[in-house]
């Protein structure tokens, strides 16, 4: 193993050679400097000209799993930081989004860094390029090396080296492609863009019917979110609705004297609406369904809540507090079974009377 020295000088370690077209590399690693055996191409923008240089067995076979060591690492930090993510908004929900957002970024540079690392250790750092040294020069195919061994190896053997001032070409290629540029920020890209559309798209609600005594204040996580006025007919502009994002909330109802009309930890998944009702003894929420492919048809009907209770509604609701049909249509004296959830069918929340016992 030599040249240790050389590994931490940049300004020797960065070299440009001129290939001509006749001459083969010499066969020494350009990894460890060990003799090399197993021809690999030097990558290079122009396929017409092919130049390989010889990686030792040991070098070799870990070039071979660079492709799988760098899918793993990626793979592994990217699935941790979206985790993360997921974890953020599922737990805090919108309280310091923020602090958030910063937090996971820097997690995700973080261990993007250490990824990126890791996997490059393998990775061979030699281009052939074609250059112009000199504006008065033609362009000439030339190595660009980070390898120190491969770089002795080469003086030795007389290949004519880019004089010292002109390495700074070599250093530039070799170290500002696309991928060492923009590697370590991929987890943390990914891991911002899952997080931002969980804010946006895994969105739940909480539909507040107040009938009374006085209004009602909506807390979510502590945070006031409205109030509710009592309103002891059905009209369109019943209730509040509240949009937030799905997860476990801590959701209270307080009367305007403070005391806890409603308290609940309530796991909300996306899409869910909790439906918290305060209602009069002979009031309930019902459910219509309304089968619009066959005009003229019925709709069919089941009570959601009695008096004061909170339903969790899993499928969507198209109309709250607003007839379906003409209006026409009442709920039936005597409970019927709920129609089966089918394309087609709209489903409406309404506040009606109780069934007769
Ligand atoms: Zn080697």
């Amino acid at each position: 193993m030599g040249a240790p020295n050389l590994r931490h000088d940049p300004s020797s370690r960065y070299a440009a050679f001129v290939v001509p077209e006749d001459r083969l590399l010499p066969a020494v690693c350009p990894q460890c400097g060990a003799a090399g055996s197993v021809p690999v191409p030097v990558p290079t923008d122009h396929p017409e000209r092919r130049l390989h240089v010889h990686l030792c067995d040991l070098c070799a076979g870990h070039a071979a799993r660079r492709a799988t060591l760098r899918f793993a690492w990626f793979t592994a930090v990217v699935v941790v930081c979206m985790s993360m993510a997921s974890a953020m908004t599922f737990i805090w929900g919108e309280r310091g989004r923020l602090i958030q957002f910063v937090v996971l970024a820097l997690i995700a540079l973080l261990l993007g860094q250490v990824a990126h690392a890791r996997s490059n250790a393998a990775v061979l750092r030699l281009k052939l390029s074609w250059a112009r040294l000199r504006p008065d020069l033609p362009q000439q195919p030339l190595l660009l090396s980070a390898s120190p061994w491969l770089n002795q190896a080469l003086i030795r053997l007389e290949f004519a080296q880019v004089a010292p001032g002109d390495r700074g070409v070599a250093r530039h290629a070799l170290t500002t492609s696309a991928w060492a540029r923009l590697g370590p920020f991929v987890p943390a890209l990914l891991s911002g863009a899952w997080w931002l559309a969980l804010e946006g798209f895994s969105r739940a609600s909480i539909y507040v019917v107040n009938m009374g005594p006085g209004p009602v204040v909506l807390l979510v996580d502590d945070r006031h979110q409205g109030t509710v006025a009592a309103t002891r007919f059905e009209q369109p502009n019943l209730g509040y609705r509240h949009e937030l994002l799905a997860g476990a909330r801590s959701v209270r109802l307080l009367s305007s004297a403070g005391e806890a009309v409603y308290s609940n930890e309530q796991r909300l998944l996306p899409g869910q609406t909790l439906l918290i009702a305060r209602l009069l003894p002979e009031s309930c929420v019902w459910e219509e369904r309304l089968d619009y492919e066959h005009p003229g048809s019925p709709s069919s009907w089941s009570v959601l809540a009695r008096s004061s209770q909170v339903v969790l509604l899993d499928q969507m609701v198209d109309a709250w507090f607003t007839p379906l049909g003409d209006g026409s249509d009442q709920p039936p004296q005597s409970l019927t079974p709920g129609a089966e959830t089918a394309p087609g069918t709209r489903v409406a929340v309404r506040l009606l009377p109780c069934p007769p016992p």
